[in-house]
């Protein structure tokens, strides 16, 4: 029989990981537990293999198959992808065995032309929420599949901003937004040569092809070399049914995890940002509002989702790290996986779990990673010398640890200064995953905009490395290296330390000592010895 290279959500399920990456056999997962999620299908890794053992192409009996489950998909949605009346639009994702955040692409918004946005526009009533799903689509598309540089996108919206005296992209009216759209097609046009591609079809084999090909991309194959992750794996592509959390005041996205990630607590941890899509929140474009905010405005959509919450522990039985969208005050489930955590909090929710009657012994043991453990000795300032030391700021105790560490400004500074034995804290407006490297050779990160769940916080928590973000008081000078903070201004070398644990940020060097092991750590190494 032909190999299958080709599920949709609701044939598929989590143990197929291997087959459907995390995050298909999730979202197939979601679905058949009766979850809200849109509906789409999922690309195998096999099918990635396989583009590269035809010398990077896309065979025709893959792609034949791909067709097939458009028209399933257009059945199940009642969409059609073109259609003027009732148009599909799509999100094309990413998804490898093993979860890599950020480190591949994805697009959203894929199936918009000149004719179905203006369609889209008038009959929505919404044409500020058309045309934002368009020039969305143009810069993604272009930025992933053409490798036309982000930064041109990102130049033209500051542009349009300054020209109308606004700040934030949600004030850009639907004009500005539909003006933005003609630029960044003759962006496209004067970079490519060519102009930006109408048939939906092709947008979406350009876009497969783009994911297969990102699995290969320098930050993925860095990120892969830290965490073992085999290079033959491949990843799977999902192609997905939009939610849209860009439509208007009662609609927005957030990313959430079932308990907290850094100290382990049982509560809710999250945020949300109102009118937006997906890539706003981990971008750091705006700073989201906490998720215990959500509960008081969008009170409905809150309790849909705290359902979801308990559904999904009670099923994986282990802390979640999900993804959702609202839209006009309906819940969508976009993601869920077995969250990262700090070490400490892995302690936590292991005893936690047990206690609640949700695993056994055994079962908390096997989910702690051993190699996590000697983290768990996490530097703490010396408690006399920080006494002395002024404070000079406060964020968000984005990753626990204390950093103390010359300033360096670029992440290919850090890693020069520490490769000569210097210890470096990485001051950056917000990182990206081009950063990793210089992440990974400092001693702490500070950022200035971007939350708990901005790209800094999610890859210094994996990393164990101490994080302060969002500390939007900084006014930086990235050209001089140097920046203000407290009215001072501080300059490339200079001494910077840095709590991760509560988020102060102080001026000067303070030494620095060993932790001490709190008693989740004493019962868990009980267990051990017991099994
Ligand atoms: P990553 O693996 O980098 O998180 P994702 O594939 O999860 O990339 O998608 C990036 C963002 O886009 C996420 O915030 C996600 O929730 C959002 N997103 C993806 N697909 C859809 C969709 N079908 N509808 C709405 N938002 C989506
Ligand atoms: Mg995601």
């Amino acid at each position: 029989m032909a190999t299958k290279y080709v599920y949709l959500f609701s044939e598929g399920n989590a143990n197929m990981r291997e087959l459907l990456g995390g995050k298909g056999a999730n979202l197939a997962e979601m679905t058949n537990i009766g979850l809200p999620v849109p509906q789409g299908f999922t690309i195998t890794t096999e099918a990635c293999t396989q583009y590269y053992e035809d010398g990077q192409k896309i065979n025709d009996e893959i792609q034949a198959q791909i067709m097939e489950y458009i028209v399933k998909m257009e059945e199940i949605t009642g969409k059609k992808f073109g259609d003027l009346d009732n148009p599909l639009l799509v999100s094309v994702r990413s998804g490898a065995r093993a979860s890599m955040p950020g480190m591949m692409d994805t697009i959203l918004n894929l199936g918009l032309n000149e004719q179905v946005v203006e369609v889209m526009a008038q009959k929505s009533n919404n044409p500020r929420w058309a045309w934002d799903c368009y020039r969305r689509f143009i810069q993604m598309y272009s930025d992933v599949v053409m490798e036309v540089g982000k930064k041109y996108f990102e130049q033209l919206i500051d542009q349009m901003k300054e020209a109308r005296g606004v700040t934030q992209d949600v004030e850009l009216t639907a004009d500005d937004l539909k003006e933005l759209a003609g630029q960044f097609k003759a962006e496209y046009k004067s970079k490519i040569g060519a102009d930006f591609p109408t048939d939906p079809k092709e947008q979406l084999m350009g876009a497969i092809k783009a994911v297969f090909r990102s699995w290969d991309n320098p930050r993925a194959n860095v990120y892969r070399r830290d965490n073992d992750i085999p290079y033959s794996w491949g990843t799977a592509v999902n192609v997905q049914s939009m939610a849209f959390g860009n439509m208007g005041d009662d609609c927005g996205t957030g990313v959430a995890f079932t308990r907290n990630p850094a100290t382990g607590e049982k509560k809710l941890f999250g945020e949300f940002l109102t009118n937006a899509q997906g890539e706003d929140v981990v971008a750091g474009v705006r700073t989201p509002m906490p998720i215990a905010e959500m509960a008081e405005k969008f009170p409905e959509a809150f309790a849909q989702f705290e359902g979801v919450c308990k559904t999904l522990e009670d099923h994986y039985r282990d802390m979640q790290d999900m993804e959702f969208t609202v839209e006009h005050g309906k819940l969508f489930m976009l993601q869920t996986r077995n969250g990262k955590r700090t070490p400490a909090a892995a302690l936590k929710i292991a005893c936690d779990l047990v206690d609640e009657g949700m695993i056994d012994e055994k079962k908390a043991v096997a989910m702690i990673e051993p190699r996590s453990l000697d983290t768990l000795l996490h530097p703490q300032f010396d408690a006399e010398v920080l006494k002395k030391t002024p404070v000079i700021g406060s964020a968000l105790a984005a990753s626990p640890g204390a950093a103390s560490g010359k300033i360096v400004f670029t992440a290919e500074d850090a890693k020069e200064w520490a490769a000569r034995g210097e210890k470096v804290v990485l001051v950056r407006l917000e990182t990206s995953p081009e950063d990793i490297e210089g992440m990974k050779a400092a001693q702490g990160i500070l950022t200035v905009r971007g939350g708990m769940t901005s790209h800094a916080a999610v890859v210094a928590r994996g990393m164990g490395t101490c994080c302060v973000s969002g500390c939007s008081a900084i006014v930086m000078d990235e050209e001089n290296k140097q920046f203000e903070l407290a009215g001072k201004t501080f300059h490339e070398g200079d001494w910077l330390s840095l709590d991760g644990s509560t988020g102060k940020i102080y001026d000067g060097a303070i030494p620095t000592m060993d932790a001490s092991i709190g008693g989740e750590f004493g019962r868990v190494m009980a267990w051990c010895d017991k099994y």
